[in-house]
């Protein structure tokens, strides 16, 4: 028989180390499951474009430049799996964040949003417990869809310049 824990295969007589699960926001279900639906209320906090609904706008009204569109699916292209999570020793979601982040920032229709938006889903990345970001590039290396640590830097630039933003509309710019 063979065993497939995340995307990983391994045949009969292989040695497999399981560590203690460590990410507080995943609760454990039973053996092999967890409950990951922290990462959908980061995405209800905030990982969409409001829009009035009605018909559908020609589709080639707004030009993106091609290497923003590039981006920006390369971004789309997580899964939400949480493999990110789970190879991180400090359990953090800055991986799936940042490309959620991403993919709907570099593209104009996020762009409106995309202050309030990186602000909300961090804060719900915290409320969810997950760790702190310290560089550690295990989630890029656990990741199937190639997503990588430059998103991180992006969402941190981001952040910080909504951060500055908010702060000058409640205190000024002095
Ligand atoms: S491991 Fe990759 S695909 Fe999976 S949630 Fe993290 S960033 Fe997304």
């Amino acid at each position: 028989t063979t065993c497939q824990l995340h995307m990983r295969k391994f045949k009969d007589g292989d040695t497999i180390v399981i560590e203690p699960w460590r990410a507080a926001a995943f609760p454990v279900i039973r053996d092999c499951a967890v409950d990951r639906t922290a990462f959908d209320r980061i995405i209800a906090a905030g990982g969409f474009v409001s829009v009035n609904t009605g018909a559908a706008p020609e589709a080639s009204t707004i030009p993106v430049p091609k290497a923003d569109a590039d981006r920006a699916f390369d971004a789309a292209a997580c899964i939400g799996c949480g493999a990110c999570v789970a190879a991180c020793k400090n359990a953090s979601a800055m991986l799936f964040v940042s490309a959620k982040v991403s993919h709907l920032s570099f593209l104009p229709q996020g762009k409106v949003e995309a202050k309030k938006r990186v602000l909300a889903m961090v804060a719900q990345m915290d409320k969810e417990g997950f760790g702190n970001c310290t560089n550690l590039y295990e989630c890029q290396a656990a990741c199937p869809k190639g997503i990588t640590v430059d998103y991180i830097a992006k969402m941190n630039r981001e952040y910080l310049g909504a951060t500055v933003t908010y702060a000058e509309k409640v205190y000024g710019k002095d």
